[in-house]
């Protein structure tokens, strides 16, 4: 096995978030509001199955132990059920997360349970239909829903959705998201808005601080829940009258990067020591066939040593990340 993926400040690297495609289907306000557009006329080339398989493998053996495939909308991939396989095949990687709109879901999550899915993330932005398509530019808030129902029939014992707070558009659904929440194992994760480079007016517009919910979840009796050392960045709190839990993501807030245990690959093969700025670590020349994984560990290896110490995205800086889905938020 190799050397574990350390930083120079210490913090180690169990967790992979890999993007399979860049391509999405829907037009999320805050993410892709005119939809996909590819960067030229060719047609982009994403990781293949078998890079994919070479790249996971490297990871696996400098110690991780989740990866969670994304994107875009990683559904849209036809091998996504072979992708999905392929990750969980490798020794180590105990979980095998997505994150997904979910539209594809009622249709296909026993099948990627079935080829080794272990967690599954949904976003759902307003459990108001009309508000649902205001946000995400599609009707398929019901679609959505019978995915999650079918989630639970497939043997996920919790589903995460991913709920990126907008000010004025989500913010007064608080209620409505916590009654839905009192009987279903689900662990419902309010993402502070993040600024990126493509965003206009929307984030002074829309961004709204998680503080608030804080405080109410903390006065209404709620408590923090202890972390796992792949778990991801969200403060989670339960209640003993909720089967649900509420997790915050509030990437504004200091020391936010102290907890950093992720790294990303993104569907085009670069390494991406942070979610902002910077343009990545070219691994794709070493992902041809099997003979470079000695050469790819020892570039991972490298180039998490100069890894920076925050994103600053408290300063006000947004990198280089044109939007999330172009880099696999
Ligand atoms: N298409 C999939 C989905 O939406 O779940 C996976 C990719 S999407 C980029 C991953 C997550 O990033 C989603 O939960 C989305 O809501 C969130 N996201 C995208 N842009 C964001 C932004 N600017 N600020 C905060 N969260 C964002
Ligand atoms: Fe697509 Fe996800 Fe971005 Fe929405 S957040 S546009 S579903 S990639």
């Amino acid at each position: 096995m190799a050397k574990q993926l350390e930083d120079s400040f210490q913090r180690k690297f169990y967790y992979l978030r890999l993007s399979v495609t860049d391509v999405c289907n829907f037009k999320c306000t805050y993410c892709l509001p005119d939809g996909y557009q590819p960067a030229d006329q060719k047609k982009p080339s994403f990781l293949t199955l078998d890079e994919i398989h070479r790249v996971t493998a490297a990871f696996a053996d400098c110690g991780t132990t989740k990866v969670r495939i994304t994107g875009g909308e990683p559904s849209l991939r036809r091998d996504f059920t072979d992708i999905i396989r392929t990750v969980a095949s490798q020794p180590g990687i105990t979980k095998v997360a997505t994150t997904t709109n979910g539209y594809r879901m009622a249709k296909h999550v026993h099948e990627w349970r079935q080829a080794g899915l272990t967690h599954i993330n949904v976003s759902v932005d307003s459990l108001d239909p009309k508000m649902f398509y205001q946000i995400t530019g599609e009707n398929m808030f019901h679609q959505v829903m019978e995915g999650i129902d079918a989630a639970f029939d497939a043997g996920f014992e919790q589903v995460k959705i991913n709920t990126v707070l907008l000010k004025d558009l989500n913010s007064q659904e608080l209620p409505k998201f916590l009654e839905w929440i009192k009987t279903r194992p689900i662990q419902l994760r309010f993402i502070e808005l993040m600024q990126t480079g493509e965003m206009d007016s929307l984030f002074s517009k829309h961004h709204v601080s998680g503080v608030s919910i804080r405080n109410h979840l903390i006065a209404n009796g709620w408590l923090l829940k202890v972390k796992d050392n792949n778990d991801g960045p969200a403060q989670v709190f339960y209640h003993p009258d909720y089967l649900g839990e509420i997790g915050l993501i509030m990437p504004y807030e200091k020391n936010f990067c102290e907890s950093c245990n992720r790294l990303r690959v993104s569907a085009k093969g670069k390494l991406h020591l942070c979610l902002f700025g910077e343009d990545g670590v070219e691994l794709r020349d070493l992902l041809a066939d099997d003979s470079q994984q000695s050469q790819l560990i020892e570039r991972i290896q490298a180039s998490l040593q100069t890894k920076a110490v925050s994103h600053f995205l408290d300063e006000g800086k947004t990198g280089m990340t044109p939007n999330l889905a172009s880099i696999g938020g």
